[in-house]
């Protein structure tokens, strides 16, 4: 079979893949982007976009519904009407998908819309085709994870893929992991009225992020009326006409007309060939690779979920755009893991960059640690939001700062000034001399680093 000679072939046309495709176009190389589903992939389709719509939509009726009084806005008969979000939700992944598709065109990639496999290092083959390229970027992504005996039935027992896409809610749903996906989902049920029941195996939710931030979504998760407990051991489910009978041990059966499983995600890349190619993989089965996103074998890099780190979309367009610059011969600056940051669309949000105070000790810094509450700043009062804070944890020594951990309002929007601090490897006290505008929620950023100091002044 004659093969279609390209620079780089980029395998998964997700967040990630078709940035690097663009960045690889950018850089003068020809491209193939192969997808077997849509352009945009998870983020796009079952991930952030979709899921975050769903959020602004159940956020802004919980305002209206229950905190409308409290604001002076008095509105009668205010409901969710489901199929209507469900809508605006496709419209604006249409739309977004639309966008890509128009962003391949103007950079000159050729797009193949179906399922590839690696032959060898320099060869995929696809839809009857062979292309060959001297570098290929396996980009194939993640999805849910099923627990043992648990299996996704899309009905019952639910991924966040199934969740996503519905279009309509159960009055009562039990979420298994209150990782990322587990306390976004609790969020959005609860501000639509599903009765919650949210079930952690370690000693807290959101259990990777720092420990003060668990104690704040725990308090707001029982305030808001979510049954949200920690420790826990679910042994089994039933699934029954009515519903799940969820076992969980040492306590009572849970009664629920869905449970949804958040236990997180795997990695896509088993049955594409890349053993034929001898591309090396670990033991929790993502893609080995260095900080140059390369893999063991010379030729083939990997980004995104498919080789582990944080699996986030912003995550792998930044390892998508090293890995073509490397493709070019550019080494602008490797892949810093710590460097990502992390943002959680719970409510409260959470949003965090660096290490953990925890984490810092543990590598060996001695620690100082400022923390400012949202309960001090205007902004957040305005909004109706004084929960929360925000936490810089620096090095006593040199002042660098090391990490930042909000919880609150906005807590999303705030995290990418201190991420840039981070890159720049600056010290809390520098980020505090940044003259944060008033009345804003970023003045808590610089009230913290104030705070690293203990001269915070509005408290
Ligand atoms: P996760 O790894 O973030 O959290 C899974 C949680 O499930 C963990 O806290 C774990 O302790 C718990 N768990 C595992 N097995 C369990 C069991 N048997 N019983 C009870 N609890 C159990 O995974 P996720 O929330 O499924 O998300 C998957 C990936 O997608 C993550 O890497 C996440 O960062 C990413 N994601 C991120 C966002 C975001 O950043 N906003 C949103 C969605 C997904």
């Amino acid at each position: 079979m004659a093969a279609d000679q390209f620079d780089v072939t980029v395998l998964g046309g997700g967040f990630g893949g078709y940035t690097a495709a663009i960045r690889a176009a950018q850089l003068g190389k020809r491209v193939a982007l192969v997808e077997q589903g849509e352009l945009g992939g998870t983020c796009l389709h079952v991930g952030c976009i979709p899921t975050k719509a769903l959020l602004q939509a159940s956020e802004l009726y919980h305002q209206v519904a229950e905190r409308g009084e409290e604001f002076g806005i008095r509105v009668s008969d205010v409901s969710f009407d489901y199929p209507r979000v469900a809508d605006r939700r496709d419209g604006i992944v249409k739309q977004l998908t639309r966008g890509v598709e128009g962003l391949m065109k103007k950079n000159k990639i050729e797009v193949v819309r179906a399922h590839a496999e690696v032959v060898d290092k320099g060869t995929v083959e696809v839809d009857g085709r062979r292309l060959q390229s001297q570098a290929l970027i396996v980009a194939t992504g993640s999805e849910p994870k099923a627990l043992p005996g648990l299996p996704f039935d899309g009905k019952r027992i639910v991924s966040s893929d199934d969740s996503v896409m519905a279009g309509e809610a159960p009055k009562s749903i039990a979420i298994i992991g209150a990782g990322a996906i587990g306390v976004e989902f609790a969020t959005f049920y609860n501000q639509i009225g599903t009765q919650v029941v949210l079930l952690e195996a370690l000693d807290r939710l959101v259990p990777t992020e720092d420990e003060d931030i668990s104690k704040v979504v725990a308090q707001m998760f029982k305030r808001a009326g979510i049954d949200a407990r920690a420790g826990v051991k679910v042994t089994g489910a039933d699934v029954h006409d009515k519903g799940v009978t969820v076992h969980v041990e040492g306590s009572e059966d849970i009664q629920v007309e869905q449970l949804l499983v958040a236990v997180g995600r795997q990695a896509r890349n088993k049955g594409i060939g890349l053993d034929r190619a001898g591309v090396e993989i670990d033991r929790r089965g993502f893609v080995t690779v260095d900080h140059w996103q390369r893999t063991n074998v010379r030729g083939v890099w990997a980004i995104g979920d498919a080789c582990g780190g944080y699996l986030l979309a912003h995550a792998a367009v930044h390892e998508g755009i090293i890995a073509a610059e490397d493709i070019a011969g550019l080494q602008l600056h490797p892949m810093e893991q710590t460097l990502v940051p992390r943002c959680t669309y719970s409510h409260p949000q959470i949003a965090s960059v660096g290490l953990t105070e925890k984490e810092a000790t543990e590598a060996g810094h001695k620690v100082k640690v400022g923390r400012f509450p949202f309960q001090a700043i205007g902004r957040a009062l305005i909004h109706g939001e004084p929960n929360g804070f925000a936490k810089l944890v620096a090095d006593a020594d040199s002042g660098q700062l090391l990490g930042t951990h909000i919880v609150g309002v906005q807590a999303t929007e705030l995290i990418a000034e201190p991420g840039l601090a981070q890159l720049f490897q600056g010290d809390a006290w520098e980020v505090g001399r940044n003259i944060h505008p008033h009345p804003t929620l970023s003045e808590v950023i610089g009230e913290a680093a104030m705070a690293v100091d203990g001269v915070a002044i509005n408290i």
